[in-house]
């Protein structure tokens, strides 16, 4: 971020602002730990601030320190509105472009607010007033930190704001295995921890809170796992009715996807999970090394994100959706096997 506009934020926020934080819809651990981190640091600093993110998010981030003051939009729809409508300063965060928000577009589009972005994936659009973007981040949190350093404050950081942070740098990492991890990146988390992050806990509360129905889910998942050598790809199905078998609840698909990429050879996983509520089927993508599954969803299936990490979606059904993917495989050959 540009030290001129360090330094018109540091002055925006040098008196009492009303403040509203917002996410991407379904909400993962990176854009809740970031949005709640800045949070605390905004209270600390006497604004008036609130998180409204445009949905719900899974129960195993609903333990992270000030997530029950969160308003959903889908939900309190006049209330969050009213106070967009009225925030002096509107931070987006874990996202670049506004329909990343669903139904929060129009009103975030139509506010009169300062926006500050911060966001660490591709292609930003052109709406904020103060931008930080780097897609070499691992994670907005991350960026929260490098932030709250610029503005010379990490002593304010707390085990509070610690505890958020060091959550969405865990998970947007995949625990500090995925190659945005860096030196820098160990370092913060480190710096995290001194301030009152417990790992271990946080590792607990994320990711050893399963349900007996989310790992029959998962076992569901792993029997539709399909490889197709020749394109070093695999990909997995989930139909509603599977989904409805072991009563799933939001969040327990969650990394399945990462399961296909595991397999030795694979550099191309994706997983395609239908939703008749919203009449579409949400695809995942990940993938290893060069190849950009962001450049794939782009280019098929009406998403984006990071090179190797990508979401998206499909109107059409889900055999139609897996035929099509198949179907353009070819066109990325030389991509896929000259990895
Ligand atoms: P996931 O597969 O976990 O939903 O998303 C993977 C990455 O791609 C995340 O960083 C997420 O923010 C991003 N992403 C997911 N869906 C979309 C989408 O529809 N559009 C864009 N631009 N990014 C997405
Ligand atoms: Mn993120």
């Amino acid at each position: 971020m540009k030290k001129q506009d360090i330094n018109s934020i540091k002055q925006l926020l040098s008196t009492t602002k009303k403040i509203v934080i917002v996410p991407h819809k379904n909400p993962d651990g990176d854009a809740i730990g970031s949005t709640l981190g800045l949070y605390h640091y905004l209270l600390k600093n006497n604004h008036k601030a609130q998180v409204i993110t445009p949905n719900n998010y899974p129960n195993f981030l609903k333990w992270i320190p000030g997530e029950n003051f969160i308003l959903k939009h889908d939900t309190q729809t006049k209330l969050c509105e009213n106070l967009i409508n009225e925030a002096e300063i509107i931070f987006t965060l874990d996202f670049n472009a506004f329909h990343r928000t669903g139904n929060m577009e129009t009103v975030l589009a139509n506010s009169n607010a300062i926006k500050i972005m911060i966001d660490h994936h591709q292609a930003p659009d052109d709406y904020a007033t103060y931008m930080f973007s780097d897609v070499t981040m691992s994670s907005t949190c991350e960026m929260i930190y490098h932030f709250i350093d610029m503005l010379g404050d990490l002593d304010l950081i707390d085990a509070n704001i610690a505890t958020c942070l060091y959550t969405g740098i865990m998970t947007d990492t995949g625990s500090f295995r995925f190659s945005s991890t860096t030196s820098t990146t160990h370092r913060i988390v480190a710096n995290l921890i001194e301030k009152g992050a417990n790992n271990a806990n946080i590792h607990n509360n994320v990711y050893d809170t399963n349900s007996y129905n989310r790992l029959q889910l998962l076992g569901c998942a792993l029997n539709n796992l399909k490889v197709i050598p020749e394109f070093k790809t695999a990909y997995i199905t989930l139909s509603q009715k599977e989904l409805n078998t072991y009563n799933y609840t939001k969040g327990d698909t969650e990394g399945v996807v990462n399961y296909g990429l595991s397999l030795e050879g694979v550099i191309l996983a994706a997983i395609f999970i239908e939703d008749q509520q919203e009449g579409i089927i949400k695809i995942s993508l990940r993938s290893k090394g060069n190849f950009s599954v962001n450049e794939m969803s782009r280019a098929h299936f009406n998403g984006g994100g990071h090179t190797n990490a990508a979401g998206g979606k499909s109107y059409a059904t889900l055999k139609e959706t897996v035929e099509k993917f198949i179907s353009i495989l070819p066109t990325y050959n030389k991509a896929l096997n000259n990895e």
